[in-house]
């Protein structure tokens, strides 16, 4: 693919694509297309691999002393033994999938388009959007020269968009996590929470029955069993905040760039009203640098309550778990699935629309008392 034709002189719009942009319109290519990892990117995943192995060893030392040559109870012991592992298998299938999965191809329909062909799109889509449309932040990428869906972002790590990003993650492979990766993150979330939580509860019984029984157990298990529940108290502490606010977000829909970034709300305004005396000095859509203290504050405090997307937490629910296809159950088991629909176009809230007007309203009525 030659990633240096001409395309169309747009004015504002950078007059030739970058490089990368024949590239960017191939999900497979994509992947390719992202700059190259260095070794110390993947320093924070192996912590978390080891994170996820390192209470093994100690954990069925002290299965085995505690229920086994203590208790003498087998089926406890096969049991625990089980639900360890089980967890740890789902933490791992879930990191294996979002390791190896496109987080959210912005052009997967193109794959297998000729260039020429993917030439005559660009130029179509240049052609029959408005001008407003290509313009305006959020409808086209300046970086990938290309339509930007509903809800998608460019990662400046990546180097390209993302289908419903939500953040990109150091810890999970140096990668983004989006439409097709985010049910496999809060996955692979709820699986080692569980696990730490499996682990210093049932630590902290084997703890309890040393204190209780000094004579009847070794010296060295109590000591394996308190680190494990301390750990498994520390992942706990980190990890679970964490867990209650990535539920926050699919409850009320809301990727974590849109709930960390009030002022992207700007590019969902819809036109803004004249103002009566005089033209008001705020572009359209308004610009984050051209909002006074005033205006600034009004947007931060509509980011609070207008929630564009949230259709009630159990559709939002579904849309996060959603997986229509045969056997979906078992992927959603294994893997969490992945989101509903292809990640373009979301049901939106209702009443967004009429709150977004009255914000608009409100910035420009701001704007006439600077
Ligand atoms: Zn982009
Ligand atoms: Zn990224």
């Amino acid at each position: 693919m030659s990633g240096q034709r001409p395309l169309l002189n747009l004015g504002p719009i950078s007059p030739t694509p970058p490089p990368s942009y024949a590239a960017a319109h191939d999900d497979e290519e994509d992947e390719k297309d992202a700059p190259p990892k260095r070794w110390y990117h993947y320093l924070p995943l192996c912590a978390t691999v080891i994170m996820l192995l390192a209470p093994h060893p100690s954990m069925l030392y002290v299965l085995v002393n505690y229920h086994l040559r203590i208790l003498h109870a087998p089926h406890r012991f096969l049991l625990h033994l089980c639900i360890t592992y089980a967890l740890t298998f789902l933490a791992f299938s879930s990191l294996i999938a979002i390791l190896i999965r496109d987080p959210g191809p912005v052009n997967v329909e193109k794959r297998e388009q000729s260039a020429q062909s993917e030439d005559m799109n660009v130029l179509q889509a240049l052609l029959t959007s408005d001008d407003e449309d290509i313009h305006t932040p959020g409808k086209w990428c300046r970086k990938c020269w290309a339509p930007k869906p509903e809800r998608a972002h460019h990662c400046s790590h990546c180097r390209r968009c993302i289908l419903k990003m939500d953040h990109h993650c150091a810890w999970l492979g140096y990668k983004c996590l989006g439409h097709r990766t985010y049910t496999s993150f809060l996955h692979f979330l709820l699986c080692i929470t569980l696990l730490a939580l499996y682990i210093s509860v049932l630590c902290s019984s084997v703890v309890y029955f040393a204190f209780t029984n000094p004579l009847s157990i070794d010296e060295t298990t109590p000591v394996h069993a308190m680190m494990l529940a301390f750990a498994g108290f520390m992942i706990l502490i980190v990890i679970g905040p964490f867990v209650a606010y990535h539920a926050y977000l699919v409850s009320t829909n809301q990727t974590t760039l849109e709930h960390l970034s009030p002022f992207l709300l700007l590019r969902q305004l819809p036109k803004l009203p004249e103002a009566p005396a005089g033209q008001h000095r705020l572009s359209d859509p308004p610009l984050e640098h051209e909002l006074s203290y005033s205006q600034r504050r009004l947007i931060r405090e509509a980011h609070g309550h207008i929630r564009q997307y949230d259709i009630g937490w159990k559709k939002n629910w579904a849309q996060v778990l959603g997986w229509d296809r045969p056997y979906g159950w078992i992927y959603r088991i294994v893997i969490g699935g992945v989101g509903k629909g292809d990640g373009r176009n979301f049901p939106r809230n209702p009443r967004a629309d009429d709150m977004l007007a009255r914000l608009a309203a409100d910035l420009v009525d701001l704007d006439k008392d600077r």
